[in-house]
């Protein structure tokens, strides 16, 4: 069996890892601001309670190191769904399989309709989003609709069920450029409540996906928890522990972190436990401190005014007018969400935004400009 991140992440308990960064103090907080090149106890100092009276410092140094790293641009993408079939129980998706809502899968003709859409507002860089049905939206389907669209995008990535090693290297040869993959919460009891049935409640084997892509040969992966399920502080550590090891393992490979929080959907599921704006733009900056280079994505899910003030601050791509329901631009708009998004401009106002704060927009993948 090849050597995998569960290797490391079966050294580490969840209890002691949060109580590690809850006890972190003033002092530990003041060194790794000092600190030129942070490492993960640093990263434990910065989000723990101890660094809150040291936000607008690290607000500070967050947004310098961006603009060093990045230059005065942010990145721009869209996500387009495919399909909200699914064979899986996640209790806090609207698309989960008992959920009694119509369901609803793309056709070619369909998916190049939306396309048309995204391209006549500039987009060049897609996310293509499916839940898991094997039967409808498995591997052969994703292969086809990325062969479909691959000329018309610089950069294809996928958020879809976690694949084999074999499906990912077929993939990436037909144009696939990156996957997000989230752990959804690393806490592996809680994982199987909010996972019951279907093949994500393999805890493993989501663990393990970055793995099989990293030797896939992928160009990107995005990592992240879903925040609301469990603690934000130890699940935010256990993602930077996640990356460092796959940074070391695939360094060919390059990584984006997101920073989803729980949002309103159909059968809806109230957060567990709470993570503030000020806790996320902790967070957001603590990733920055810890990494120079990590890409850092902020999604539709956050409001209108949270966006805007977080933009500066070391996010380095953003979403904007995303529809979360499969044919939700053009196709049918009416379908029912994964989720409801809460920034709800059209990508124009959003661009206008990023433009008045001194940004200038990129509509290709980072990563890409610099090969
Ligand atoms: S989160 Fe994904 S796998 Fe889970 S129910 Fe929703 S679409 Fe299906």
């Amino acid at each position: 069996m090849n050597n995998s991140f569960k290797n490391i992440f079966d050294q580490y308990n969840w209890d002691e890892t949060l109580s590690g960064i809850l006890s972190k103090n003033e002092n530990d907080v003041l060194q790794a601001l000092h600190k030129s090149k942070r490492n993960l106890e640093d990263f434990k100092a910065l989000i723990s309670p101890a660094a809150k009276p040291y936000l607008e410092q690290m607000a500070q140094i967050s947004s310098s190191v961006t603009k060093k790293r990045f230059g005065n641009t942010i990145q721009m993408y869209a996500p387009m769904y495919l399909s909200n079939e699914c064979q899986n129980i996640c209790t806090y998706c609207g698309f989960s399989m008992t959920n009694k809502i119509p369901r609803r899968t793309l056709t070619d003709r369909e998916i190049l309709r939306e396309v048309d859409f995204l391209k006549s507002k500039g987009y060049n860089h897609i996310l293509l989003v499916t839940g898991e049905a094997n039967k409808t939206v498995g591997v052969d389907y994703i292969n086809n609709a990325i062969k479909l669209i691959q000329s018309k995008f610089a950069n294809i990535t996928i958020e879809v069920q976690p694949l084999d090693q074999e499906d990912y290297e077929l993939l990436i040869e037909n144009g696939l450029y990156a996957v997000l993959v989230y752990q959804e919460t690393y806490h592996e009891e809680e994982y199987k409540i909010h996972h019951p049935k279907g093949r994500k409640s393999n805890f493993e084997y989501r663990l393990e996906t970055p793995d099989r892509l990293g030797r896939a040969g992928i160009h990107k992966i995005g990592l992240g928890a879903l925040f609301g399920l469990e603690d934000w502080r130890a699940d935010s550590f256990f993602t930077a522990l996640h990356l460092q090891y796959l940074q070391k393992t695939y360094w060919k490979t390059k990584y984006s972190i997101s920073f989803p929080r729980l949002r309103p959907h159909s059968g809806g599921l109230e957060p567990k436990v709470a993570m503030t704006d000020s806790d996320l733009v902790q967070l957001i900056c603590a990733y920055r401190l810890l990494d120079e280079d990590i890409e850092l994505s902020m999604s539709t899910r956050e409001s209108e005014g949270f966006r805007e003030n977080i933009v500066g601050l070391g996010i380095t791509s953003i979403s904007a007018e995303s529809k979360t329901n499969p044919g939700g631009y053009v196709v049918e708009p009416q379908s029912l969400e994964q989720f409801e998004i809460s920034d709800e401009r059209p990508t124009e106002a959003v661009v206008a935004m990023l433009k008045q704060k001194g940004l200038d927009v990129v509509w290709k993948d980072w990563a890409y400009n610099w090969q």
